[in-house]
């Protein structure tokens, strides 16, 4: 591997590889559970240098109004990613616990081929909108419209599906013309630190425009919705860590971009094919351990037919056994780390003091003494007050709750303080699309349709978030609106 080869990452400061001032901390395989090697931990002081960086290359370079530069820099480095995809995969398998399968789409390579969405907005934009001529309050006046870049942007991401997430911030930020800090989750620093190597070797990206910097301090990414310096942070993560990030945002009145927790629902109408929309819903909650954010957790099913929907899918989540995330045929890896495993088991014990069985699964694989696996497990037998059918639990875990017709089977799904997806089963097209308009969630699935990818914006509704990733709205996320008027001579 020439990435990382001497098993250890730096951070991207000012156009530099820089060693973190706090020394390094362990990078853990969570499949096996054997450090991989070391990333570089970051002080406050580092954090400081980037932003400080970041902001010099906003305002004394031309990097917010060069959008040639901008665009050759972005597609340098997805080319840069394509050359070295295999060792990406690897390492995004070995640090991540990412099945094989899933690094040909959002894992890996859907994040990296959607960069050419953010170079090629860039180039097609249209960055001044003439409004016209005008009078107004009697003054002739020509007025234009300019979308400029936000500025000097903090991304600070989760370690689930990291290249997306990080990916998803650095392509339309920098495209928008901003510079930006990035500070990724310290269970996953080199995912993000290997964008550090690739930028400083193959690309043309000006000091400062991009800054990378990890840390196991959470308090060190704090910095940057904090700091007076830095115009947008974009954050991904939990609702509690994106409720402290608007706080601290506050003093600066910074703009807040949040993708936040779900607790989405997958609605099967009395009409639909149950075994087989429940087959779908729990071949979902198993894929990656569960932890995507807008993963399905409840299914929502007739009432009549609700032995029926938990005996199919644990018929599906029961013959899912989590496995080695290298192999090609797993769909099930472990999970990010002990606490999380711990975390997820907690909720499964909870959920038998909630009166639940488990109809697949339950805790801990037993032929698994090593990696931070947990057996795929349908929760039966709660209602929708159930605490494992309100928190997120980002496990492979799915609950199973009855509905007594469409309006109830609405009333449940909407029934949450989170609102980022959800899907709806039935035989009818029309019918299924009255549903979906109902739900107050932003992105729904109807009958296997697939709302994921570069041109479609992705977000929640209530506590899921504000704004939106990806798409045009996602580009303009990225950018503030100016107003010129000029006296009309
Ligand atoms: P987390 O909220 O614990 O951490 C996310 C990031 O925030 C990490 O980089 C962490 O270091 C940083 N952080 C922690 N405390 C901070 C603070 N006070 N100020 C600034 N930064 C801070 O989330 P996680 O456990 O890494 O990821 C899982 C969560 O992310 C889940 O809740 C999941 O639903 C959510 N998620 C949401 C989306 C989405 O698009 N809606 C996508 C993926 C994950």
């Amino acid at each position: 591997m020439t990435l990382l080869g001497d098993g250890e990452s730096r951070l991207l400061i000012d156009g530099k590889l820089v060693p973190g001032s706090r020394g390094t901390f362990p990078t853990v395989n969570p499949a096996t559970e054997e450090v991989l090697g070391v990333a570089a931990d970051a002080t406050v002081g580092d954090m400081m240098d980037a932003i400080d960086a970041a902001r010099r290359a906003f305002d004394e370079t031309d990097w917010s109004t060069n959008v040639e530069l901008r665009v050759r820099c972005l597609r340098q480095l997805q080319q840069a990613m394509r050359d070295h995809a295999d060792e990406l995969r690897e390492l995004t398998i070995s640090e991540v616990g990412a099945p094989r399968m899933l690094t040909a789409g959002a894992h890996l390579d859907g994040p990296i081929e959607d960069l050419s969405f953010a170079a090629d907005t860039a180039e097609s934009y249209q960055w001044t909108t003439d409004l016209g001529h005008a009078t107004p309050q009697g003054i002739p006046t020509n007025r234009t419209i300019a979308r400029e870049a936000v500025g000097v942007v903090g991304a600070i991401t989760p370690w689930n599906f990291p290249h997306q997430i990080n990916l998803a911030k650095v392509g339309p930020a920098l495209a928008a013309g901003n510079t930006l800090v990035l500070k990724p989750a310290p269970d996953t620093p080199w995912v993000a630190a290997v964008l550090g190597e690739l930028i400083t070797q193959h690309t043309d990206f000006p000091a400062g425009a991009i800054n990378i910097v990890t840390s196991r301090d959470h308090g060190v990414g704090a910095l940057l919705s904090k700091h007076a310096d830095v115009d947008m942070v974009s954050f991904t993560g939990s609702t509690a860590t994106g409720r402290a990030v608007m706080t601290d945002a506050a003093e600066t009145i910074k703009k807040v971009f949040l993708e936040l927790g779900g607790k989405s629902a997958f609605l099967v109408l009395d009409d639909a094919d149950v075994a087989a929309a429940c087959a779908m819903a729990a071949f979902t909650a198993s894929m990656h351990a569960g932890q995507g954010c807008a993963i399905t957790t409840r299914l929502v099913v007739p009432r009549a037919r609700y032995d029926e929907a938990v005996a199919a899918a644990a018929g599906t989540m029961g013959g899912i056994k989590p496995g080695d995330p290298s192999s090609p045929r797993t769909v099930c890896g472990p999970v990010i780390s002990a606490r999380q495993r711990d975390r997820v088991q907690g909720y499964l014990d909870l959920a038998l003091q909630e009166g639940g069985t488990f109809a697949c699964g339950g805790g801990r694989p037993a032929d698994r003494d090593k990696g931070f696996f947990i057996e795929p497990t349908v929760i039966a037998g709660l209602d929708n007050s159930a605490r494992v059918a309100r928190e997120e639990i980002f496990g492979p875990v799915l609950t199973v709750i009855a509905h007594d017709g469409d309006d109830d089977a609405v009333r449940i799904a909407n029934d949450s303080p989170y609102g980022l997806s959800g899907t709806v089963f039935s035989a009818d097209p029309q019918r299924a699309a009255g549903v979906a308009a109902r739900l107050r969630v932003g992105t729904v699935n109807v009958n296997g349709g697939v709302w994921y990818s570069a041109d479609a914006p992705f977000g929640g509704y209530k506590q899921s978030g504000n704004g939106r990733e990806m798409g045009i709205a996602g580009f303009e996320e990225y950018l503030e609106t100016k107003c010129i008027a000029t006296l009309a001579t």
